[in-house]
């Protein structure tokens, strides 16, 4: 042994809090069904993780919980895509995102379903409620039907032009314009999405929730409401001028089926379920682990974390239905502000989007990079912009340079100046400033300052650099040893604070220096007042550096892979979500103006068709097109009788190889739009037959 400790330090373990906290049920979002994790999605599921594991180290008592939302029109349309069932889809990518999740060290404790028996149990059990209540009632409304499809149109099959600011709308939110949630019939000018038909009013019968009536109860409760003032403006502010009764029932049959009276067919609208999931994922929860859900859900705090165009589904309809029912409303609703990329606003039609899976695990890169860069570059309700250039520039001087720097010194100049650890004690005014930091950052994550409490605790990591290095420890070991130990010591015990204080945030990293310190155990089943025990391991463990460089190749690759892909995106007409994330192939098929000049298009006029005996699909149609007239046999029988295509104009190349097709000579081609509901283009005046498009 080198040195002796002359001081004994009893430093006590003192928790930063006295106050007690209630039990709290954190959820996140759900997760739509229909697309792959991205970006967007962790920048409201990181700062839930990192709040739940810091207020866990504190000695909190949580329930973390989410799953999948599953029910709605988009899903529909992808199984009907996909021939195959809405379910399949789900699981599909609820599995996708379970995966994510997990890699991305996001631990909830039930990520559940929403299609699963006990949403659609719970979900029955609030509106039976509601209705016992009085809250519901039944009204007649004028809803979009498709004459071509025969049948209604609820939400996502249908699209048209927003009532409030005249921007081009989906059937139930102006997602391109103003933002607002759109009640069914409300959209004007409304096409079918799924075959471009000009939709017609029909009228239908559906069920209303009166959120009307719970006006002065929200006015009352929205100020008493946690979070982030972002959420809880927005919604005084929409309460106070748009409150209005809200249709909950759709005419489908893939959702909770809607319990009331005579309301056969009729499902609840998805942004029902989705949000009373929450209360079902944790009674899953506590089904499976032998513990209450009531003891969060009838007492106790709800806190939701969000994102920002979500405010009022979580703000408003959640709590009224909640108190019509007799459940408690949200605590807190913490709204994170949105995500561009390279100052781009998030689109994943414009290819503006990073997938989590495809653009960044699998090429290696640790989740905790990401995780701080979501915690670290901004306030939680203000928009966050991501570009990889930025992403090097914080690994590299805030990962690297001050935090892995600050640690690496001070434990290999122990390693190599001291070979052991010295047995001196922690200086008092160390131990101040790490209960400083405790202070403050329990303040700040209480308070959902994420950025500014990650910045606390890269202060703690810049004090001791500055300490180290000030000190110089490898100098002074020459004339004054015990000085030397001592300041060594010190420093290991801010490296100790550090990686307890951080590992909310990067659980991974925190354990390999955990483990580096000498320990053996998880750094996460140390309580917070261990971060002020005097460092007490005699050796350290093996000492590597804790985090690695990004260089320029490696950041030129991913910035590669972005550009690609807002290109190739951009070249493709439509931008919804497949099943799985395709690589487009239009790059490598470019053309010039001259390919294009050298295919003859012209107009021409259906004079007669006939279906091809023994065949499903196929038309024989005689074509006029100016000097002559043409056989043209195509395959749109499914979509268009016979009668239907005679006197129609169409487009047709007329420069096209002679083919035959059943033995029947085609001399020509016409277009149509998409496959298994294809929509014939014709020109929209009127022009003769034979007129070349150009
Ligand atoms: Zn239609
Ligand atoms: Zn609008």
């Amino acid at each position: 042994m080198l040195f002796h400790l002359t001081n004994p330090n009893t430093s006590p373990a003192p928790n930063t809090t006295t106050m007690t906290h209630k039990p709290t049920v954190v959820t996140c979002g759900l997760p739509y069904t229909n697309g792959l994790c991205h970006l967007g999605h962790l920048r409201t599921y990181i700062p839930g993780d990192f709040y739940v594991r810091y207020l866990r180290w504190l000695g909190d008592d949580i329930v973390f919980v989410c799953g999948s939302d599953n029910h709605g029109t988009p899903i529909i349309v992808t199984a009907e895509t996909e021939h195959t069932t809405p379910r399949a889809v789900s699981e599909y990518f609820h599995a996708h995102f379970d995966e994510v999740f997990k890699d991305m060290g996001i631990n909830f404790d039930r990520f559940g379903m929403t299609d699963d028996p006990t949403t659609h149990h719970r979900t029955t059990t609030i509106i039976e409620s509601l209705i016992e209540k009085d809250y519901i009632y039944e009204k007649t409304i004028q809803q979009s039907y498709c004459p071509s499809c025969k049948r209604f149109l609820p939400d996502r099959y249908v699209e048209g032009i927003c009532p409030y600011c005249g921007k081009h709308a989906r059937g139930d939110e102006c997602d391109q314009g103003c933002g607002r949630h759109l009640e069914p019939g409300e959209i004007l000018n409304s096409v079918c999405t799924t075959c471009g038909t000009q939709a017609e009013l029909r009228e239908q019968k559906h069920y209303y929730f009166k959120l009307s009536k719970f006006r002065d109860y929200l006015l009352e409760y929205l100020p008493t409401l946690d979070g982030t003032i972002n959420a809880r403006n927005y919604a005084i502010g929409w309460v106070e001028n748009e409150l209005k009764d809200w249709c909950i029932t759709r005419m489908m049959d893939w959702g909770v089926a809607f319990p009331g009276k005579d309301a056969k067919g009729l499902v609840t609208y998805v942004w029902v379920d989705a949000p009373i999931g929450y209360i079902a994922f944790t009674e899953e929860w506590a089904n499976t682990t032998g513990n209450s859900w009531q003891k969060y859900w009838c007492n106790g705090d709800r806190v939701h974390f969000i994102g920002s165009d979500i405010i009022y589904h979580h703000c408003v309809f959640l709590p009224a239905m909640l108190h019509g029912a007799g459940y408690q409303p949200p605590s807190a609703v913490v709204a994170s502000g949105m995500v561009t990329i390279d100052g781009q606003k998030f689109s994943k039609s414009r290819g503006y989007v990073i997938w989590t899976k495809e653009d960044y695990l699998d090429k290696g890169l640790p989740a905790d990079y990401l995780r701080y860069y979501l915690l670290a570059y901004t306030n939680h309700t203000r928009e966050l912009d991501f570009s990889w250039k930025e992403f090097q520039a914080r690994i590299n001087n805030e990962l690297v340079n001050t935090f892995g720097n600050f640690a690496n010194r001070s434990m290999m100049l122990v390693k190599t100046k001291l070979r052991e650890v010295p047995e001196v004690a922690v200086k008092q005014e160390i131990l101040d400033e790490i209960t400083k930091t405790l202070c403050l950052v329990e303040k700040l994550v209480r308070t959902f300052e994420f950025k500014a409490a990650i910045d606390e605790i890269l202060l703690l990591a810049g004090y001791g650099n500055s300490y180290i290095s000030n000190t110089a420890p490898w100098k002074m070991i020459k004339e004054d040893p015990y000085a030397a130990a001592q300041v060594l010591k010190n420093c290991l015990q801010i490296v100790k604070a550090s990686a307890l204080l951080i590992h909310p945030a990067m659980p991974k990293s925190a354990q390999k220096l955990w483990e580096m310190l000498g320990y053996t155990d998880k750094i996460e089943d140390h309580p917070i007042g261990d971060a002020l025990v005097p460092f007490e391991n005699k050796t350290l463990g093996e000492v590597r550096p804790l985090f690695a460089r990004i260089d320029d190749e490696q950041r030129e690759d991913l910035e590669a892979t972005l550009a690609r892909r807002a290109v190739e995106t951009q070249n493709k007409t439509t931008g919804k979500d497949t099943m799985e994330a395709e690589i487009d192939p239009f790059l490598e098929n470019i053309v010039t103006i001259d390919d294009v000049a050298k295919l003859d298009l012209r107009v021409g006029l259906v004079i007669k068709a006939e279906r091809v005996p023994k065949t499903e699909k196929l038309l024989r149609l005689q074509v006029d097109i100016g000097k002559e007239v043409r056989q043209i046999i195509s395959g749109i029988a499914l979509n268009y009788t016979p009668e239907e295509m005679i006197g129609k104009k169409i487009v047709v190349i007329v420069n096209l190889k002679p083919t035959k097709f059943r033995g029947e000579e085609s001399n020509g081609m016409l277009f149509a739009a998409g496959e298994h509901a294809a929509s014939l283009l014709i020109p929209l005046r009127d022009v003769v037959p034979g007129t070349r498009v150009h």
